[in-house]
Parts: C-alpha cells; structure tokens; sequence
C-alpha cells in the first residue's frame, strides 16, 4: 500500500489523500485549501494531475475543505464515482455552489481592482460546473444501517461509520485485494465531539485495521462541556436585553447555525430567555437548516428527550425568523434592539455579517458574541485580540460593543477525543497524523506514543508518499 498526502498534510485545509494498493487508486476527500489568498490560490491551482484518473473518490463530509475542489477535479478529466453519504451529498451540492458563487464574486472584484496577485484567467469552477460533478456521486449508508462492506470499484470495499461532526458526517475503514491478502486502511475525516446536540455520537467499531490516518487539528487541548457555553449565550442574551442591545453572531452557515437554532429552541420552550426577536439572516444557513430537517431521521436520542412532543421539531421554532432577500436584511440594520441576529461568514471576512457589524460594533449596549475559531488575520480574530478599531467596508469604527468569546461550540473533538478514538480501533500499527497545525500534531503524537511502545506515529507532509 502506497500513500500520498496531497493536501490536509502540515496544516488543516486542501483534505486530499491518494491510497494506491491491489493495483487500484482511491482519492479520500478533494478538499479546498483556505488561507491566505495567494497562497490558496496557488496550491488550488496546483492540484496534481494525477489525481484526476485516479479510480474512485471517497468523500468524508461536506466540509469546503474536504470537498470544495471535486468540481475542478471534475473539469479536469475525472470520470469515476464519488462515494459518500446522502446527507453528505445533499449538504455539498449547496456548498460548491455557494463556493462557485463566491469565486465568481471574487474573480470580478480581483479583475476591477487588479490586485497586484498572480492573477489567474478564471475562477476554479463557476455554478454551471456544479451539476456534472453532482452526476458521480453515489450514496454509501452507514456500516450500523448496510451491515456490510460496500463495493465500490472491483477489488476495493468500503465501511462508513458515524463521525458525528457534521450531518452526514463520515470516518471510513477500506478494504483493497492485495497480493498478499486483503489490504485495510481507516480514515478519520473529521472526528466530533460527544453529547453535540443533534448529531449521534462518534461511533466505534469492531472492525480491525493497522493503519489510521487520524485528524488532529485539536491534538493539543482539552475542550469544556457544551453546557457552559449555552449558560454564557444565555446570560448574554439577557444582559442584551435589559440594555434594549442587540445580540450579533457570526457563526459558520453550516453546523453552527443549527445547532444555535436547537438551543435557542430549547432555552424558548424552558422559558429561560426573553421572548426577543431572533432572525437567521443567511441564505446558505437557511439551505442547510432545510438539509438538516430532511434528514431528520439521523438525529441522535437526546433531540428525542430534549423535544419530546409529538411533532416536535428541533429545528422548528416560530419564534425564529429567516430572512431571506437582500431587503429583509438590511431592514435588521434599522432596527432598533433588542434582538439577536445570527449572520454568516463564521469569521467575519465576508457576507451579510459586516452589514450587522457596521450597524452594531460601536454602542455599547450591544453584544458581538463569538462562537467559532477566529483564523490569523481575519477581522474575526481582531474581535477576539480586542483590538479597539476594526476596519469594514474601507472605514474604522471604534469597538465599543461588549465582545463575548465562546470557545466551547467546537464541532472537532479534542486530545481526548482522538486519543480514545484511536485506542478503540483494534489491530493498530501506524497512525498518520494530518489535519492538523505543527503544535497540535506534535501534542498528539505524543500523547499517543504515551506508554504505547508498538505503535509508530507520523505527522507527514504535503506531497509525502510512503510505501507500507
Ligand atoms: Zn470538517
């Protein structure tokens, strides 16, 4: 068995990895690299050749950053099948549209300013590229449903298991006819966390193999319990109130917002909070809130206690308003407090959310409240250093707003989570770790290799290739 790490390998974004074994080629994941621009642009563009006769695709969740280049893979000459779950597929088909529309966005802006960047002629893929790319998917269930291996191209078995990160969300176990034998691999994906409401736990299984390809993006640190964030969101909320503020909250399109939803949701029916206004102001938000109730069926056991009335639905509460067109959200922006507004982009760098933040960030009844990682040289990350300026739409204001950070909403699990994730998987020889910046593999690699003298760990690099 031979493997290449493309992408994900040294950092967290560009999830690509190329498994070689039995004479068969499968790419896990064709993820989009995010970053600094110049940079991302280049290793997008970049995006090896080869992989594109590779003999099947084996996509892990909807994550940009683990599908958002399987259009361009696509244009390029692919023509075999990508293999996930039917949430997956659902939740993707939105955000490489969303994607395609962003760069289409970008690419005009980028030619009417002409950034002093390496230009390149066109963007990756445009909306119309989107539907062929849809074409090759193929559903896969999860192992706990099919009960067997799925074959996916002669030769190649495949097993998902519940990642519990996202909807749909999948880490899978391979199996390739080798030489010698049958030839197996498991690969993480992106591992979540206990007790998320909505998603089923990440899932354990009985199956053997020796090599893990394990994510590690949070290999260094040891995440809170849930509950004290929705106490601080609470108080927050209350607090906004009583100054007649609003509540501003950046949060990712997909996940967060949902899970926002729940727990706003149950925090109404427990009477807990005031009976303020709360809009969802995100069009994608609202296209993956949609995904999320059709899929109803992939919820976890705690939804069922937490709304236990029939007809009941998590994800439905009147007392939350979506508002869809360009008008109805820039009508918010007159709108005196108090309210909560939940806007994307999750960090800040683009979308309806710096409307909300012009009108909000310097009075300071209101609230800027914080829920997701906040990258390097984002506007996100300048809330969270409490940088007393911030610039929006070419102007300083001032932050007179109260900024609350919640760092417990995370959707990846933590040292301990993985730790145990990769102590649970039987006949264990070699973890590779990826997904992860230096710090946190490193922690992680030694907090494996703790008293565990048989197990050989490695934290490659992009473009390594090992043979096994
Ligand atoms: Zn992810």
């Amino acid at each position: 068995m031979k493997i290449t790490f493309h992408g994900a390998a040294g950092g967290v974004t560009g999830s690509k990895h190329l498994i070689e074994a039995g004479g068969k080629r499968v790419l896990l994941d064709c993820g989009m690299f995010q970053g600094r621009r110049q940079e991302a642009l280049e290793l997008n563009w970049g995006m090896s050749q080869d992989l594109t006769d590779v003999d099947a695709v084996v996509l892990s969740h909807a994550h940009l950053d683990h599908c958002g280049l399987l259009p361009l893979l696509v244009k390029r000459g692919y023509r075999g099948k990508i293999f996930c779950t039917s949430a997956t597929r659902d939740i993707t088909e939105f955000i490489l549209k969303d994607s395609a529309n962003i760069q289409e966005q970008d690419f005009k802006w980028m030619t009417k300013e002409r950034l002093p960047l390496s230009q390149p002629a066109e963007p990756l893929y445009v909306g119309d590229d989107v539907p062929e790319t849809m074409q090759a998917f193929r559903d896969v269930g999860y192992a706990s449903d099919v009960k067997n291996w799925t074959t996916i191209i002669p030769g190649v078995r495949l097993k998902f298991f519940n990642a519990g990160h996202i909807l749909g969300s999948a880490w899978m176990m391979l199996e390739f006819d080798g030489e010698a034998g049958p030839e197996r691999l498991a690969f993480s994906g992106d591992i979540g966390r206990f007790h998320t409401p909505l998603l089923r736990d990440p899932e354990y299984s009985d199956e053997a193999a020796p090599v893990l390809l394990l994510e590690s993006t949070y290999g260094n640190r040891e995440h809170k319990a849930r509950e004290i964030a929705y106490e601080k969101l609470k108080r927050a909320i209350i607090r906004a109130t009583d100054r007649r503020g609003k509540v501003v909250i950046p949060a990712f399109a997909l996940g967060r917002t949902q899970e926002l939803i729940y727990v706003l949701h149950r925090m109404h029916d427990a009477g807990s909070i005031p009976e303020i206004p709360i809009y969802i102001d995100s069009p994608l938000g609202i296209n993956m809130t949609s995904v999320y109730r059709a899929h109803a069926e992939q919820y976890d056991l705690e939804s069922k206690k937490d709304f236990p009335h029939k007809g009941d639905a998590p994800l439905v509460d009147e007392r939350i308003h979506y508002t869809r067109t360009v008008r109805e959200s820039m009508e918010l922006n007159e709108k005196h407090g108090p309210f909560v507004v939940i806007a994307s982009s999750g960090m800040m760098e683009g979308g309806r959310i710096r409307h909300h933040l012009r009108h909000t960030v310097s009075d300071e009844r209101n609230i800027i409240l914080i829920i997701g990682y906040q990258a390097e040289y984002t506007l996100g990350r300048r809330f969270v250093d409490r940088e007393p300026q911030v610039r929006l739409f070419n102007e300083w204001y001032d932050v007179r707003a109260e900024v609350v950070t919640l760092n417990e909403f995370s959707a990846h699990g933590d040292a301990k989570e993985l730790h145990a994730f990769a102590d649970n998987l039987t006949g264990l020889r070699k973890v590779f770790l990826v997904h992860g910046e230096h710090d946190q593999a490193t922690a992680l690699r030694d907090r494996l290799l703790y008293n565990n003298d048989g197990l050989k760990v490695t934290i490659p690099q992009r473009g390594d290739t090992v043979e096994l």
